[in-house]
């Protein structure tokens, strides 16, 4: 699938040491170091194509453009991969109460998703990979965890056994009666009749009466979410033999660790034979207003409509960046006017001829990115730098720091 506008990044001088970019991974809660020594690979899951893009997305895919860009500036190189879920049950359902075909609905989001992205400052992934284009990936990676005993079927639907891997669980660290739960709530089918284990997942799902159906040895279907993207992520960025982990970064948003991450995480060690992902990378939920934002809610707040009533991209993006990824956070419309503030703020200060000494300024943004993306330390020392310019501070080189925000942060005046 075509990607969106690429985003040129700003070198940033030779003179700056980049230490290893240390991220939090929630399978363990420990902070993990990537390598240094060679090409990073991360995958980031996509949206389903409807209701794009909400702030949560945006926040989402900022802190993933966060890691992107730190890896690219310190003179690594990323292979970012991202899917997009163009055939699924909700965007079906979407489909059906809007009375559109789901094909329309999946492109006029996709393009409005793309739109989003570029005017957010979002490198984009050098693989954008639909769910339908990924079908004979799915097909196959079917086919040997069925050879490796992983694969039952049940009325003409095929299911994966969660427990042919032994590690099913280690990741989300939740109880059975938890992820049976939380399977219900987030599309799941722990309640069917003759599944082996409640948590068993879809693998590919015979066609259903009204539903699209796409041929395969296992008869006409689609395939199922998890599979997906471990196919994809497969197919696209394995590391070498040597390395301990099938990629390096799997991420998405918090909602995503049970259980889609977790059973991805085991068809992987089926599949390729090793633990899945190095570090599993989470962004904490957007709210607005103290309430969580939601579809069913009514409260989405989208990135477009900020934007077409006059927002500045790189404000709201600022505004995301103020607090930490990891965390659940709400969204008001003072955040965004501090945002605005402080960038205007910066702006001017940026324009001076003479600016308070930049240098370790930049050196500290790299720290605090290196720990774990530390982005409220970030705002607060450009605070702290705006003020020591407005006191009239000089040693600086305004070109540098914007060049550095440019690169790290996204954020281009
Ligand atoms: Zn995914």
């Amino acid at each position: 699938m075509i990607s969106w506008a690429e985003v040129a990044i700003p070198r940033i001088s030779a003179t700056h040491a980049f230490s290893p970019l240390r991220l939090k991974s929630t399978a363990t809660n420990t902070l993990v170091e990537l390598p240094v020594d060679r090409d990073i690979r991360m995958y980031v899951c996509g949206i389903t194509p409807y209701d794009s893009t909400h702030l949560g997305h945006a926040a989402t895919y900022i802190a993933f453009d966060l890691v992107n860009r730190y890896i690219r500036s310190s003179g690594q190189k990323m292979h970012f991969v991202e899917n997009i879920t163009d055939i699924d049950d909700p965007l079906l359902v979407r489909a059906k109460r809007d009375i559109v075909s789901w094909q329309s609905l999946a492109t006029s989001q996709i393009e409005l998703f793309r739109g989003d992205m570029t005017d957010l400052h979002v490198i984009p992934p050098q693989n954008f990979i639909g769910a339908v284009e990924s079908i004979p990936l799915v097909v196959d990676a079917v086919a040997v965890m069925k050879e490796r005993g992983a694969v039952y079927e049940l009325e003409d639907d095929l299911y994966f056994r969660v427990n042919s891997d032994e590690k099913f669980g280690t990741r989300s660290r939740l109880t059975k009666e938890n992820m049976i739960g939380i399977a219900r709530e987030r599309g799941g089918d722990p309640d069917r009749s003759g599944k082996e284990d409640p948590l068993d997942a879809l693998l590919w799902m015979q066609q259903r009466p009204d539903e699209p159906g796409w041929p395969s040895p296992y008869g006409t279907g689609r395939p199922g979410w998890h599979i997906e993207c471990c196919a994809i992520a497969l197919h696209y960025l394995h590391n070498s033999k040597e390395d301990p982990y099938c990629i390096d970064i799997q991420g998405g948003g918090n909602d995503l660790q049970f259980p889609h991450h977790e059973i991805g995480a085991s068809q992987a060690r089926i599949l390729g034979g090793k633990d899945f992902a190095r570090i599993y990378m989470h962004a904490g939920m957007i709210g607005l207003d103290g309430e969580k934002m939601s579809k069913s809610k009514g409260n989405l707040v989208l990135v477009s409509t900020l934007v077409s009533q006059g927002t500045d991209p790189m404000a709201i993006r600022l505004a995301l960046l103020t607090g930490h990824y990891s965390h659940d956070r709400m969204w008001d419309s003072q955040l965004l006017s501090d945002a605005q503030t402080l960038l205007v703020r910066l702006r001017s200060c940026l324009s001076r001829e003479e600016v308070a000494t930049t240098s370790s300024v930049v050196a500290t943004i790299i720290a605090l990115l290196a720990n774990d993306l530390d982005t409220p330390g970030v705002i607060e020392k450009l605070k702290q730098w705006c003020e020591e310019t407005e006191a009239g501070a000089i040693g600086g080189s305004a070109g540098e720091l914007s060049r550095a925000l440019d690169a790290l942060l996204g954020i281009a005046f």
